[in-house]
Formats: C-alpha cells, sequence, structure tokens
C-alpha cells in the first residue's frame, strides 16, 4: 500500500498558486489568505510549493523548539505511534505520568499536571482551577494574550478579539502591565486569581519592569489569590531558562505551558503547583487527547534534547549577541531590541513591522509582525548564530524596502 492512493496531501507539483486557490474555498477564513504554502521543513529552514527557500525565524509561532524534522522527536513520535498511540483519559501511559513528573521537576515544586492541546485549553483548565477558590474575580493585564477559546478569550485584552463574542465568563478586569500599583489596587480578597504573561509575547515582546512578579506573587499571597503564570510562549527554554519566572525565584501557583513543549507536536499544560493541584477533582474537568502518549513523547524528546544538547545557555549566547547585533546596526529606523534568549522584539519608530516581514519572506527569511512597530523573532531554540547573522545583514535593506513600499 504505496503510492498516491494512501497519501492524498501529496500534491504532485501542485503550484502555491494552485494550493492557496484551493485553500481560499475548502478552509475557513479565520487567518485570511496564507503567506504561502509551506511542504517541508529541515532543521531551521522550511521549503514553499514552488521550492522556494526560508529561514524559519518565528519556528511556527514559538513552537518548534528543534526546528524541522528533529531526529530524536521523529523517532519518540514514529516509535510510540507504533506502539500505543492513544488510549483516552479513562487509562494511562507511562510517557505521560514521566512528563508530568519531569515537568514538576524542572519548575522544582510538588504539584499535579492537567495536559491539553493547546495553549487556550492550557488556560481554560486554569480558569476553571481559579473557580475552585470559591471566588469569582480574575485580574488580567491591558495587551494580554492568552487564547481564543471563550474563557482564555475573557482574560485576554484586545477588544477587537472580545467584543462581537459577549457575554463572556464575567468578573474580569484589566490593570497596565507592569504597574504594580495598579494591581495592589485591584486585588481583593474576592480575587481568586492574577493571570499575567511573564513576558507578553503577542503584544510585542514587552518585559514588565524588575521585580514585577515578585510584588505580583506578595499582592496576590495577602489576599489569599492565586498567581497564574501564562508560560505558553515564554517556557520551555525560550527566553534561555526552563521557564520566564525562574531566574525571579517567584513560586506561582498555576503555570500554563503549551507553544515549544512538543517542538511541533500539539500538546500544553496546566500545572498546579502544590496545593493548587489539587483544585481541579474528579468530574470537574476533562479531555480526550489531553497527554496522548504520542504527544507526550514528543514533549519529553524536546525536553530531552533541551538538556542533553544544553540549549539554554545556547539560547542566551546566540540571543543576546542577536540582540547586540540589531543594536549594533544603529538604523534610524530602529529604537531597540526587547525580550529575552530567543524571544525578542525588534522596536521600530515607523509603523512598518508588517512590510518589513512581507519583504523579508521574499528575501527568505520567516518573522511576524505582533504590533504595527515591532518585528518578532521566536526562532528554533537550535538556530546557530551564522543563520541569525544572515537575517541581520538583510534588515537595514529590508527597513528600507518596507519604507519605500510604505510611501509609494
Ligand atoms: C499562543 C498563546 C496562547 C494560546 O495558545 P494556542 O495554542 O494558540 O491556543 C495563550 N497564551 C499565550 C501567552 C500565548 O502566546
Amino acid at each position: 500500500m504505496t503510492g498516491l492512493a494512501t497519501t492524498p496531501h501529496r500534491d504532485v507539483a501542485a503550484t502555491g498558486a494552485e494550493l492557496t486557490e484551493r485553500y481560499t474555498h475548502s478552509v475557513m477564513n479565520t487567518f485570511g489568505p496564507p503567506q504561502r504554502v509551506l511542504v517541508r521543513g529541515e532543521g531551521c529552514y522550511v521549503w514553499d510549493a514552488d521550492g522556494n527557500r526560508y529561514l524559519d525565524l518565528l519556528a511556527g509561532i514559538a513552537v518548534n523548539s528543534l526546528g524541522h524534522g528533529h531526529p530524536v522527536v521523529h523517532a519518540a513520535v514514529t516509535s510510540q505511534l507504533a506502539t500505543l498511540g492513544h488510549v483516552s483519559n479513562f487509562f494511562a501511559t507511562p510517557p505521560q505520568i514521566a512528563l508530568a513528573e519531569r515537568l514538576l521537576a524542572l519548575l522544582g515544586h510538588q504539584g499535579r499536571v492537567f495536559f491539553t492541546n493547546s495553549g487556550t485549553e492550557a488556560n481554560e483548565a486554569a480558569f476553571k482551577a481559579t473557580r475552585r477558590t470559591g471566588r469569582t474575580k480574575i485580574v488580567s493585564t491591558v495587551n494580554a494574550f492568552h487564547g481564543r477559546s471563550m474563557g482564555a478569550l475573557a482574560v485576554t485584552w484586545k477588544p477587537a478579539y472580545r467584543e462581537t463574542f459577549a457575554p463572556l465568563p464575567g468578573d474580569v478586569t484589566f490593570v497596565e502591565y507592569g504597574d504594580a500599583a495598579a494591581l495592589a489596587a485591584a486585588v481583593d480578597d474576592e480575587t481568586a486569581a492574577f493571570v499575567v504573561e511573564p513576558i507578553q509575547g503577542e503584544a510585542g515582546v514587552v518585559e514588565p519592569p524588575p521585580g514585577y512578579l515578585r510584588a505580583a506573587r506578595d499582592i496576590t499571597s495577602r489576599h489569599g489569590a492565586l498567581l497564574w503564570l501564562d508560560e505558553v510562549q515564554t517556557g520551555v527554554g525560550r527566553t534561555g531558562a526552563w521557564f520566564a519566572h525562574t531566574e525571579t525565584g517567584v513560586v506561582p501557583d498555576i503555570v500554563t505551558l503549551a507553544k515549544g513543549l512538543g517542538s511541533g507536536f500539539p500538546i500544553g499544560a496546566c500545572i498546579g503547583v502544590d496545593a493548587s493541584g489539587a483544585l481541579l477533582g474528579p468530574g470537574d474537568h476533562g479531555t480526550t487527547f489531553g497527554g496522548n502518549p504520542v504527544a507526550s513523547v514528543a514533549a519529553l524528546a524536546t525536553l530531552g534534547v533541551i538538556k542533553r544538547d544544553d540549549l539554554l545557555a545556547h539560547v542566551r549566547r546566540v540571543g543576546d549577541r542577536l540582540a547586540a547585533q540589531v543594536a549594533d546596526l544603529r538604523h534610524p529606523v530602529i529604537n531597540h531590541v526587547r525580550g529575552r534568549g530567543l524571544l525578542r522584539g525588534i522596536a521600530l519608530y515607523e509603523p512598518v513591522a508588517a512590510r518589513v516581514a512581507t519583504a523579508a519572506l521574499r528575501q527568505g527569511f520567516i518573522v511576524n509582525a505582533p504590533t504595527p512597530s515591532t518585528i518578532r523573532l521566536a526562532p528554533p531554540l537550535i538556530v546557530t548564530s551564522a543563520q541569525l547573522d544572515t537575517f541581520v545583514d538583510a534588515l537595514p535593506d529590508l527597513i528600507d524596502i518596507a519604507q519605500r513600499e510604505g510611501t509609494s
């Protein structure tokens, strides 16, 4: 049983234009037209249907931690699939148990893990867990992004994402990100939780002032409220530490993970630290796929390679070098570089980031523009300085092109 009959997704010699045309007639139009149709990936590169190669500096939005087609992930997934692919949560599997233990060990705390298939579901589980405190008030932050399902959306800031879907789960207030005084004023003895990203990703890679998470911990503890850290984008080595909050020494109550955890295989986790691991009990929550053994081995393989290859140190090294090189360009349109490790935002003085991303794509680089004046880089954690340098070298030209196109 080989050949086309069993691989209908392998279109022979279909062009990008033909495939895009078919996409627009068959896939729901929630994302707008696709930028390219991609057919293959290897390491930090992907290829489109027309044979063009791209250096992937976005990694599927901070997802492909080990790049594309990593042999360890591939071997783990294929051998698990051949052994036992799925069992439901009526049953346990060794990979799921090992992954839960591993995540708790990396956090350095006791607790319990609920596995999901995505970031929004990890936050959804966390949201439900907060309700089990007996309180309903949630405090979130301006410009926060926590996902698109109804609960996660309720704590997401962007009014354009939320307003058409009202009513959402209520009792949510938003405070300025990074403003400890505003947080102290918003949290009271009826607050169930404060949910916050250690670095705001979709907002354009925005870091809070030093001491913010510590203050958030103090304020929430004072009122018996939970500190819920959304590390869906920042977790799993992305910032050069296992978790972005690690270096602060803050102990959160809930940590949510997803994006980079499975290096491309869909998996998320809601981790309840210490007593918070018992907020959700029998019958409180469920999932058919969450913690599936194939997804679990993908995550175990990802975590294993990050450790084996000392990628946390690598991420810090190449990430700092990247930020310094971009600053050294002293380009008049580049304001500064934000972020940590390999989660970086290049802040521009002009709102040309989307046009820079488009120009970059034409020259073989995948980046994105989370805001009109921010270019985001979130490459695979295995990216080399030499690969990053090719983008830094191209950047002044890309900005010039974007500016020219903006005025024509
Ligand atoms: C991407 C993201 C989510 C949502 O994850 P999905 O897998 O897209 O549902 C939630 N929180 C943060 C911080 C994210 O970056």
